[in-house]
């Protein structure tokens, strides 16, 4: 696809397909600029979307997980094929820099590749001489799957393989912010398997919401804000839709006295301002031991100010732009606040480089909990540093949200670890480490982070509706 010299076409039903309500504008977010267009997709196009996926069900569900693993296989191979263009379009939309980008399809076919080999088979749970009960696990249908700008193509991959892998059709709306990354997968995809087996659709929250709304949608799996999350629960209740809902979060991490600053600082770092902060299990709360508030914070300022924050495309650039402009508004907001309330930025003075969304990644300390840039999500490059002198009152602080995506316990007493670590009231607690994720290890939210998990078996059965047999004997 010339997706840099031509308008792309959505991809229905195997075809590629020419928008019938236009393009919208694409914005580079290293320049403020508009560098391409993206087709909206009507909701006439989403019906037949819908109609394709419902008509190729049968054949499709009626495969082994071993045949569509191996149709998951080829498809890595021709993604891999064509990693390069996909990591240059992901920077040139999002922003990261283009080795993050590059790792981004390298996740993208390791999770691809993990999940073709992933298997539900059928269970037996009595096997008596009056009586035999199996466990069938059937595809649920037609799957719906809304993803978010942040990491475009990795997300889509963690909705729509599974789903295929176990038997369903799905129809992919990627955010309006980064469709094109997602239309060239999404090219790819309709290439290997059966027509009406994948669509894409693209357009804004509207079209998201005749999604979550549409009768011919069997379940919706959507990775997103909490706000959003909560939409697509209310117009998903009518048809009584599956979900599987990955919402925000506003991450904790505890730092315990016998920490080594030394040692944790780069990985304090890097996950807190992975992909710029802009990433929902990323740290977004840093609770440190009074003893250890100086060194730390100033250790984090160091490897800030080390950051070379400039357009995704320059080799030399370490730290990309903001994605986008009210991202980029929220953030800076956020930050200009926190000073205004007392708060002190350790890692040197902005130097907003306009018309780019560039904020270098930025260090406050002297805030304290009811801060905005804390109490809000700041999906963005700031983290705020809180003192604490009683573990109790920091378990407690970090529980007190009403999100419960990720949490962290970082220090060298692994027993004092666990016991903080089995009081975080979080879908994933990690021990000197964040943020980081794996196929086989279910992830998902508590409280207002979500419904359900994704990855491992427990993710895949997700995209199953559950059949018991009962044979009598
Ligand atoms: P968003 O909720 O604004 O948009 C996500 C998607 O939902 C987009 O495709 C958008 O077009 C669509 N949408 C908007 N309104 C809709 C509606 N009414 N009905 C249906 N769809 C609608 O989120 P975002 O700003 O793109 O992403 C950032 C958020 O995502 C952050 O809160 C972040 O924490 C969260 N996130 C969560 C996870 C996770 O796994 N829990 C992962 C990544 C991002």
């Amino acid at each position: 696809m010339g997706i840099f010299t031509e308008q792309p076409h959505l991809f229905i039903n195997g075809q590629a397909t020419a928008p019938a309500d236009g393009f919208f504008d694409v914005i580079n977010p290293a320049t403020g600029a508009v560098f391409a267009q993206a087709p909206q997709a009507s909701l006439g196009q989403l019906d037949e979307a819908v109609a394709g996926a419902q008509k190729a069900l049968p054949a499709w569900g009626a495969l082994s997980y071993a045949e569509r693993g191996a149709v998951l296989l080829d498809i890595a191979a021709a993604i891999e094929a064509r990693s390069a263009e996909l990591a240059k379009l992901i920077t040139l939309e999002q922003g990261k820099p283009l080795a993050v980008a590059e790792g981004e399809v390298q996740g993208t076919l390791a999770w691809i590749r993990y999940t073709a080999a992933q298997d539900l088979p059928v269970e037996v749970l009595e096997d008596s001489p009056h009586k035999r009960i199996e466990l069938h696990r059937k595809p649920i249908g037609v799957v719906g799957s809304i993803t978010p700008w942040n990491w475009p193509v990795m997300i889509a991959t963690w909705h729509i393989f599974p789903a295929l892998q176990c038997g369903n059709a799905v129809i992919n709306k990627p955010s309006e912010l980064t469709p094109l990354s997602t239309l060239l997968l999404a090219q790819i995809i309709s290439d290997h398997v059966p027509a009406g087996v994948f669509s894409v659709v693209c357009g804004a929250g509207a079209l998201g919401g005749a999604m979550s709304g549409h009768k011919g949608i069997d379940k919706i799996v959507f990775t997103g804000s909490t706000a959003t999350g909560q939409k697509i629960m209310v117009s998903a209740a009518e048809t009584l839709k599956k979900l599987t809902l990955e919402l925000g979060g506003n991450d904790a991490a505890i730092v315990l006295p016998d920490a080594n600053v030394a040692e944790i600082a780069p990985k304090i770092f890097a996950t807190a301002f992975i992909n710029g902060g802009q990433t929902c299990a990323a740290i977004k709360r840093l609770y440190v031991h009074q003893d250890l508030v100086a060194p730390l914070s100033q250790a984090l300022a160091d490897i800030a100010k080390q950051q070379i924050v400039g357009p995704g495309l320059d080799p030399s650039t370490t730290f990309g732009p903001v994605q986008n402009k009210a991202q980029y508004d929220k953030v800076k907001g956020l930050i200009d606040a926190a000073v205004a309330a007392g708060g002190e930025i350790l890692s040197g003075a902005q130097t907003f480089t306009e018309p780019g969304y560039y904020i270098q990644p930025t260090v406050v300390v002297n805030v304290d909990d009811h801060h905005s840039v804390v109490t809000e999500e700041q999906f963005g490059p700031v983290l705020p540093v809180l003192a604490y002198t009683d573990i109790d009152d920091a378990i407690q602080r970090a529980n007190a949200l009403s999100v419960g995506l990720g949490a962290s316990v970082w220090g060298s007493d692994m027993a004092i670890m666990h016991q903080v670590a089995d009081q975080l009231e979080a879908g994933t607690v990690w021990l000197n480490n964040h943020a980081e994720l794996a196929p086989h290890a279910p992830f998902g939210g508590w409280k207002l982070s979500g419904i359900g998990v994704e990855f491992g078996l427990d993710g895949l059965k997700a995209n199953t509706i559950v059949q018991t047999k009962q044979i009598s004997r």
